[in-house]
């Protein structure tokens, strides 16, 4: 099949004016002008017309299955108060109410260009009842072990008789210990040994809130209030910040993929420049988020200079408006004024398929990539592209996932 349009973006490569992607099967093979590649006899030929084809757009982090929740919570007086709702709403949830907020999940992140998702898995049990996903899923297993009556190794037990049961062709599976303030040490070593003689992929949420850094850095807040409250051990509170904490105790380490890591202190910071770039974790930010909990400024630009991977994600509905990462990306720019609209886009692409060690296979256009391909309308030229992507606020009409085109119906 050979797709056509105006201007192919392929993050890899500059923009191309009057652009054709050749795809067989499941996969690109070869990226042109249009001049330069005709069709063959018989080959379909899809005339985008008016448009920016560019790489599908991958959400980095997203719980799916807290797609009913949006405006459910209305923004806390901090972090704790809103763990403490969520932790009562998901209590009253049916598993219809999750899998019903899963298929909305999907319909919202695919009506904004996104083809592959990592989403968090908290009611992992129910996976298997789902159709074939619709769009290249990631499913990171939330591993808790706080309450006394699970210990780390039935957590771990529980991860891999899931991943045994629930296969299909666009779905693939790694390890989430939910957060230090609710997975022990213990668990995050188990889960990252695990992880690396399964070859599955690790994410944890980190750093999110001041009231973490209060309860690991310092020992108190309303965070450690609460925790301490349910009965948990608080032994590991008062040394250190929860990202050197989990990194001096071996319990994270390189590829993992962070979430948040909104509020750093200086330790992390030189923390970070001891640590050689190749080792470096990924980091997932979340705009919306971001903006709805008041967290302290994301050091973006620090961090890049460090080298570090940095993508985008949107999240929960919980706690941001919208599955769109055009949408997270607008917000990131409005705060971030150095960011080029390249580099936006980097962070929902190239950024993310580097994270989910897919880098030539995802987020990008280029021969032997699986062909996962979004088109946007646009009349200007090759070099206004990139920004005309990140500020259109429409639906995605057109859209394919592993060589087969999608309708707005198909999820
Ligand atoms: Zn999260």
């Amino acid at each position: 099949m050979l797709i056509r349009a105006r201007v192919v973006l392929p993050m890899t490569s500059p923009a191309l004016a009057q652009g054709a992607v050749r795809v067989e099967g499941a996969r690109i093979c070869e990226v042109s002008r249009a001049a330069d590649l005709l069709p063959t006899t018989g080959e379909t030929v899809v005339e985008l017309g008016d448009a920016v084809l560019l790489p599908g757009l991958i959400n980095a982090h997203c719980h799916l299955d807290y797609s009913t929740l949006r405006n459910a919570i209305a923004p806390p007086s901090g972090f704790t108060e809103w763990v403490q709702r969520i932790n009562s709403i998901k209590r009253q949830l049916s598993d219809e109410d999750v899998l019903e907020a899963i298929r909305r999940g999907y319909a919202e992140a695919r009506r904004f260009g996104t083809t592959t998702v990592c989403s968090m898995a908290a009611f992992p049990d129910l996976i298997p009842e789902l159709p074939p996903a619709p769009l290249r899923t990631w499913w990171f297993y939330e591993m808790i072990d706080i309450r006394h009556r699970i210990t780390s190794e039935e957590v771990v037990a529980g991860a891999l008789s899931f991943f045994d049961q629930s296969q299909n062709a666009l779905t693939q599976f790694g390890l989430n210990p939910h957060a230090p303030y609710t997975a022990s040490l213990l668990l995050y070593r188990l889960a990252r040994a695990c992880a690396q003689q399964n070859g599955m992929l690790l994410t944890t949420h980190l750093s999110e809130s001041l009231e973490e850094t209060a309860m690991f850095a310092d020992g108190n807040g309303a965070l450690h209030q609460f925790l301490e409250g349910l009965g948990r051990p608080m032994h590991d509170c008062g040394h250190d910040t929860p990202f050197g904490w989990l990194w001096r105790n071996g319990a994270i380490g390189k590829g993992w993929i962070l979430a948040h890591l909104n509020d750093l202190r200086a330790s992390d910071f030189s923390l970070l420049e001891t640590i050689a770039p190749e080792h470096f974790p990924h980091v997932v930010h979340c705009p919306g988020s971001h903006a709805y909990f008041k967290h302290p400024h994301f050091a973006f630009t620090k961090l890049a200079g460090l080298g570090v991977n940095i993508c985008v994600g949107t999240d929960s509905l919980a706690s941001t408006d919208s599955l769109s990462l055009l949408s997270e990306l607008r917000r990131l720019q409005a705060l971030e004024l150095g960011l080029s609209p390249e580099d936006l886009l980097h962070t929902i692409t190239l950024a993310p398929a580097r994270a989910l060690r897919q880098e030539g296979q995802l987020g990008c256009i280029a021969p032997g990539a699986l062909a996962d391909l979004i088109a946007i309308p646009f009349t200007g030229d090759p070099e206004e592209a990139a920004a005309a992507c990140v500020a259109y606020p429409g639906v995605i009409s057109w859209m394919m996932v592993d060589g087969k085109i999608s309708g707005l119906e198909a999820v």
